[in-house]
């Protein structure tokens, strides 16, 4: 175990927690738990099994490599998860694919010939495919207009099977729905073309339709649409969380409505990032901290170093801004955040707490404070996702035990 004191707790029981309450308000959606981006830098290996256990059906990772990441973190359990890949096959994917049995996400034609020649070299007899639709994100996904011609193009593939349709909602947290609205009229239509070819082709119907993040799960509105067009078109609603299962709703525009408010509360935060003071001192007035002199005392200040930098994921723009936590008290980030090392000022803290090898609490709470990605998010001026993602390899994950 690395003795550097910087590292990430994770509160399985918080997972899932947080699962079974999404699910309780997926209704009879199922979930797909997002684990993408090593479970959102919360550990992939830690999380993927704790999310199965709680009832996830399905694991969803952005590429073949994270699926057998997932494959192998959940290798011991009874229950074994379907894995959607998100981002498609890459080359050279197809046949750790068929022979995973994982399903990808699709749009283009080189994506099929890749899992067709995957699935001949693996011995399997068929793949199943969830087509991606671009309803207005302009990322991923086919054009409503090219569906009919994909959809041939699909079927000369025997041994892939469609076994969805999916698409990305990319403003269910906009108070104003007009993009949500044009993006459901899209994958109506789209569904619609998908019925008919299916009836006049004779091909199988597919079986699920995969739509929404964990904005559009958490709006009562949105799922209710999503679950009405899924039981219109005979499928099943396949709902993908993210960062709801780590404990944070996302930020609607405006003051979200109260059920969604209802439900965001209730979340339970799964990481807590700490580090230790490893030293302390007193500087004079005028003294200069970190580089560049970016912070000068004003008084006569005490200073601790603690053992995180921007090479552990602290945003080097928390420079001079936000805090930390020490003895459950604000302990303002003081200078420039070094690759290795920052700095806290912690004169107005009770000189007992303070000793090398104090707990310091990055993200997360001690004793009646906390601090959330959020915070840091706003500091960082960026979001909660790369405040979680930015945490590097090097901090260590543990469970919380
Ligand atoms: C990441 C991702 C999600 C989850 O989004 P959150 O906002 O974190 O809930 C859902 N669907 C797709 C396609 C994604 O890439």
């Amino acid at each position: 175990m690395p003795t550097r004191p910087c590292r990430v707790e994770i509160d399985l029981s918080a997972l899932a927690h947080n699962l079974r309450l999404l699910q309780r308000a997926a209704g009879d959606a199922t979930l797909a738990a997002i684990v993408k981006g090593n479970a959102y830098g919360h550990s992939l290996e830690l999380c993927a099994p704790a999310a199965v256990n709680a009832g996830a059906q399905w694991l969803a990772v952005t590429s073949t490599d994270e699926a057998l990441s997932a494959v192998c973190a959940c290798s011991l359990l009874q229950d074994q998860p379907r894995i959607l890949v998100l981002s498609g096959p890459f080359p050279g994917d197809g046949e750790a694919v068929a022979k995973h049995g994982f399903t990808c996400s699709v749009w283009q034609r080189d994506q099929l010939e890749e899992l067709a020649r995957g699935a001949l070299a693996a011995g399997c007899a068929s793949a199943l495919v969830h087509v991606e639709i671009d309803t207005g994100m302009s990322r991923q996904g086919i054009a409503p207009g090219d569906l009919p011609a994909f959809l041939e193009t699909l079927r000369a593939f025997p041994s892939l099977r469609l076994d969805g349709v999916m698409t990305h909602l990319y403003a269910a947290d906009e108070t104003d729905r007009a993009a949500t609205e044009m993006q459901l009229a899209r994958l109506a239509e789209s569904l619609h073309a998908i019925c008919g070819f299916v009836s006049s082709t004779g091909t199988a119907q597919p079986k699920w339709l995969s739509v929404g993040n964990s904005a559009a799960l958490l709006d009562a509105s949105v799922r209710e649409r999503l679950a009405a067009m899924a039981a219109e078109n005979k499928l099943r609603l396949l709902l993908r969380p993210g960062i709801a299962l780590y404990g944070v709703a996302p930020e609607f525009d405006t003051s979200p409505s109260a059920s969604i408010a209802a439900i965001s509360g209730q979340l339970r935060p799964v990481l807590r990032w700490t580090t230790r003071i490893t030293g302390l001192r007193w500087i004079e007035s005028g003294a200069a901290v970190g580089y560049n002199a970016s912070f000068r005392a004003t008084h006569s200040m005490r200073l601790a170093l603690i053992a995180v930098g921007y090479a552990d994921g602290l945003a080097r723009r928390l420079s001079n801004v936000g805090h930390a936590l020490v003895a459950g008290q604000i302990a303002p980030y003081a200078g420039r955040i070094s690759m290795d090392q920052a700095v806290l000022d912690v004169t107005e803290i009770p000189a007992e707490s303070l000793v090398p090898g104090e707990e310091v609490v990055l993200l997360g709470s001690q004793g009646q404070s906390s601090v959330t990605a959020q915070d840091h998010a706003r500091w960082a001026g960026t979001i909660p996702w790369e405040v979680f993602t930015s945490i590097s390899s090097r901090v260590l994950r543990i469970a919380k035990s």
